[in-house]
């Protein structure tokens, strides 16, 4: 495997290379949903190769409509006649079937098998193939001897045939997860409700006034503080105080001294907004 060395910086995003090698060929599909949900499960693992051997209906509004947001990997397709047709320029490919076959391909795990399928695809010799079934019949023994390996979802015994996108969904989670050593970057970078963290300052006044409320509800015998302090410390540590939520902490006791017919606290710090 390509592997950047320790003091090269990461590649920004190192799988998309192995990824764009991975076909995913649907052998016969009846259901044009299928196909749909199989293109939308690749786009959000970033696989973007999809080959079709004689599907039943397609192009199809049912498709376009299951694919969603994966339109582009739909019009991409490749439709072919035959399987070979579809594995030309494939040097890997794998069968996807959850029955044992007596006379099949070397049987493995889909967890076992990601990791070296994207090999053979980062070794770049040339394309790599998971191939899938028809929903009802699923892959002939022809199929699947055409095929390096048998790869299987380890489902439940008493009933372990997935619904294809369902099983192509799978593959390709595993294929990310293996390309990015098991943690995947989040789709997602902004969290919309994280606020910058608290600074010691701004937790040290907390706790202060935090101490002062306890004294005067009468919480806490400040002759006789045992280790309350050291609790509550520990406990707001594992939190990992953001601004706002040390604002919101002070807030309410600001209204518990109110209630008590104090004084709301001198060193109440700005708000938020003004500190963005
Ligand atoms: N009735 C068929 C299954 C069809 S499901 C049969 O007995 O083979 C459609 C396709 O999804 C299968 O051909 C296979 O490629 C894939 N699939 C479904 N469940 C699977 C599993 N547990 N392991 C591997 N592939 C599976």
């Amino acid at each position: 495997m390509n592997r950047p060395s320790p003091s090269s910086p990461a590649p920004p995003f190192a799988p998309r290379d192995a990824l764009s090698r991975v076909r995913v060929v649907l052998s016969n599909p009846s259901h044009p949903g299928n196909i749909g949900a199989a293109a939308r499960a690749m786009k959000t693992m970033g696989l973007r190769r999809l080959y079709l051997v004689r599907p039943k209906r397609f192009p199809d509004p049912e498709a376009d409509a299951r694919a969603a947001g994966a339109g582009d990997v739909l019009e991409r397709a490749v439709v072919r006649e035959t399987l070979d047709d579809a594995l030309s320029g494939v040097v890997f490919a794998v069968a996807l079937s959850a029955r044992h076959r007596n006379l099949g391909p070397q049987r493995l795990q889909a967890r076992e098998a990601a990791p070296l399928i994207l090999e053979r695809a980062e070794a770049g010799d040339g394309d790599v193939a998971l191939v899938f079934g028809n929903e009802t019949t699923g892959l002939s023994n022809d199929e699947v001897q055409r095929c390096q390996r048998a790869v299987f979802i380890p489902a439940d015994a008493s009933y372990s045939s997935l619904n294809l996108g369902a099983a192509v969904q799978l593959l390709c989670y595993e294929l990310r997860l293996a390309a990015c050593g098991g943690r995947p970057r989040e789709a997602t970078r902004t969290l919309p409700f994280s606020s910058p963290p608290a600074s010691s300052d701004d937790i040290e006044r907390f706790y202060a006034h935090l101490m002062r409320v306890m004294v005067r509800t009468g919480f806490l015998d400040p002759r006789q503080p045992k280790r309350l302090m050291a609790k509550i410390r520990r406990l707001f540590g594992r939190a990992a105080l953001e601004r706002d939520e040390v604002n919101i902490m002070r807030g309410i006791l600001d209204a518990a001294e109110r209630a008590f017919g104090g004084q709301i606290s001198e060193d109440r710090f700005q708000k938020t907004e003004d500190r963005r």
